[in-house]
């Protein structure tokens, strides 16, 4: 499967983790589930098992192997946070995300109280790296908004909020210590619909206190036709990009070979673990 991407605001996809279980309203389309479930049962298929939760180790080197900067949406098919995932795991994938710096990471989630946890703690070496953004999903006011002040409160660099799918209109929300908003509305068969006015209000609250701006998409059951005009134009704006010079092709193989070495040591031979559920 390719890893280069069609999100709008993204390059890549990287998915040391395939699998998720739903948490809130935002997931209840959730495209990873529905592309992940298409393919259970068919053997070697990298989704074989659908969107049951799975380690995916053999997948921690990829960056490595990306001569390439590009920006990379990490875990697009999972949630790299939830409950079943080991804190062990979650910091092998910030190491490669560490060391793998002449890239940029977009971390999201909706498990925003474990990402602050751990970036106090066992994440803290990768929390205030400027090429690895940590961001939130914000769907509705009861589940997403209280994400925002847990995401806030975290030791992170830099700080975003997915808000897609906007489902409702999420009012005022503070946005001092967020560096990009991403706005967009659900697609596909069942989409529930975005309002023009909920939109509008998001924009002009960034607006007006100068955080970047990212329109995805109006959604809808077509969303090529809808589009992602606004005011007539595109929003395609990003926070300050700081990843690292590409390193020669020398360094390169070098860093992967001594975190391949590392972390055999301490975790055996890669392969792929279906895990026991938490939560
Ligand atoms: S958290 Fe994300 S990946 Fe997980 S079920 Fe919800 S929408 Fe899907």
């Amino acid at each position: 499967m390719s890893s280069t991407s069609r999100i709008e605001w993204t390059d890549a996809t990287w998915n040391p983790v395939r699998g998720c279980q739903k948490i809130s309203p935002g997931c209840k389309h959730c495209y990873a589930e529905v592309f992940a479930e298409r393919f259970r049962g068919v053997p070697g298929h990298p989704y074989e098992q659908g969107f049951d939760v799975r380690l995916v180790p053999e997948k921690l080197m990829e960056p490595f192997q990306w001569r390439k900067p590009r920006m990379v949406f990490v875990n697009s098919m999972s949630d790299l946070f939830q409950a079943s995932i080991p804190d062990t795991y979650i910091v092998r994938v910030a190491t490669v995300m560490s060391l793998a710096n002449w890239h940029t990471y977009q971390i999201l989630t909706k498990r925003a109280g474990r990402m602050g946890t751990l970036l106090r703690r066992e994440l803290s070496f990768a929390a205030n790296l400027p090429h690895i953004w940590w961001g939130v999903s914000v769907e509705d006011r009861k589940h997403g908004v209280p994400r925002i002040d847990q995401l806030r409160s975290a030791p992170a660099r830099t700080r975003f909020l997915s808000v897609e799918p906007l489902i409702e209109d999420v009012g005022v929300i503070d946005l001092s210590a967020i560096h990009w908003v991403i706005v967009g509305g659900e697609s596909g068969p069942h989409a529930r619909p975005m309002r023009r006015e909920w939109v509008d209000s998001l924009y002009s609250q960034c607006r007006a206190v100068r955080v970047p701006f990212f329109f995805k998409q109006w959604g809808g059951k077509r969303k090529s036709t809808s589009g992602r005009i606004l005011y007539g134009r595109t929003f395609n704006e990003f926070p300050r990009m700081s990843a690292c010079p590409q390193p020669s092709e020398h360094e390169r193989l070098e860093l992967e070979a001594n975190f391949r070495d590392s972390d055999e040591r301490r975790w055996g031979k890669c392969s792929s673990l279906l895990v026991q559920l938490t939560a």
